[in-house]
C-alpha cells in the first residue's frame, strides 16, 4: 500500500515537472500551494461584503434578513447572498465551469463562499440547499449541473444536506443572456413545479444558482417553493453581474465604515 502512495507522488512529480501546471487566468506558472489561479489573481476576485435585497438590489447586512427599506416582506426570497462581483477574471471563471468542465472551479469559488455562509448570522436557522434545476434536455448535452457541483460543495462545507429532484424543470427555456428584466421574468414564469410537497413544507431553503443577474430565475423558483408551502429562502451565486459602478462604489464605502 505504502508503495503505491509512493509510486502515485512519484508520478505526480514527473508530470508536474514536464507540465507544469499555470494560473487558468494570466498563466503563469503554479506554486505548489496554488490551486487552478496563482494569490495573485485570486486577490483580485472581487468579494462582495453583503448580501442584496432582490427587489432594489440594496445592501442586506449579515445580521438581517431585509433591506434597509424593509422590502422582505413581501419577496419570496430574503435575500441573495453573490460571493463576488463579475470582474473579468470570474467570468472566465464561471464560463469554464460552464462551458468547459472545469469542475474545480465550484470547489475553489464553493468553499469561499461556505466561508460567507458559515460567518453570516443571517444564515442560520436554513435546512437544505436548493440548486437550480437543468432542463434535462440540457443536462445531458453538459452532463452535469453546475448549480449542483457548487451546492455539492456547500452543503460538505458547512453540513447542511442538497434537496434534489423536489423541483423540477418542466419546461425548457430560452438563454436568457439577450433578455431584459421584465424579458427574464416572463421566460422564466412557470418553468418549475415542485415534486413532493411533503419534502418542501415549513422548511427553510438556500437557492444555489451560478449567477445572480436579474433574479428572475430564483424569484420563481421561490415562488413556486413558496406555494408549495415553503418556510423562509434566501439564495447564495458565486457572482452578480451588471451591479452599476455608483452601486459597487456605495457597497465598498460601507464596507469600510462597517
Ligand atoms: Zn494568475
Ligand atoms: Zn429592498
Amino acid at each position: 500500500m505504502d508503495l503505491l502512495i509512493y509510486i502515485k507522488r512519484f508520478l505526480k512529480d514527473i508530470l508536474y515537472f514536464i507540465y507544469p501546471p499555470v494560473c487558468m487566468l494570466c498563466s503563469r506558472s503554479l506554486e505548489e500551494n496554488e490551486k487552478l489561479i496563482c494569490f495573485d489573481c485570486e486577490s483580485d476576485l472581487d468579494s462582495m461584503p453583503f448580501a442584496l435585497c432582490p427587489f432594489c438590489e440594496g445592501i442586506v447586512l449579515p445580521d438581517q434578513n431585509h433591506c434597509a427599506a424593509g422590502h422582505s416582506e413581501k419577496l419570496d426570497i430574503e435575500f441573495i447572498r453573490p460571493f463576488g462581483t463579475y470582474t473579468e477574471g470570474m467570468r472566465q471563471l464561471i464560463h469554464s465551469l460552464k462551458y468547459d468542465r472545469k469542475l474545480s472551479v465550484a470547489e475553489i469559488l464553493g468553499v469561499k463562499l461556505s466561508e460567507m455562509i458559515k460567518r453570516e448570522f443571517h444564515f442560520k436557522g436554513f435546512d437544505a440547499y436548493i440548486p437550480t434545476p437543468l432542463h434535462k434536455t440540457k443536462k445531458r448535452s453538459r452532463g452535469y449541473n453546475q448549480s449542483d457541483v457548487i451546492a455539492n460543495v456547500l452543503s460538505r462545507e458547512t453540513n447542511i444536506p442538497v434537496l434534489r429532484k423536489v423541483l423540477v424543470r418542466k419546461r425548457f427555456t430560452t438563454t436568457q443572456t439577450a433578455l431584459n428584466k421584465e424579458e427574464r421574468a416572463q421566460n422564466v414564469k412557470g418553468a418549475f413545479e415542485v415534486d413532493d410537497k411533503s419534502l418542501v413544507a415549513g422548511r427553510n431553503f438556500i437557492l444555489v444558482d451560478d449567477v445572480y443577474t436579474t433574479g428572475a430565475t430564483l424569484r420563481e423558483m421561490a415562488r413556486v417553493l413558496k406555494e408549495a408551502g415553503a418556510g423562509r429562502i434566501a439564495a447564495v451565486t458565486l457572482a452578480k453581474p451588471g451591479l452599476d459602478k455608483t452601486k459597487e462604489q456605495n457597497i465598498n464605502i460601507n464596507a469600510k465604515e462597517n
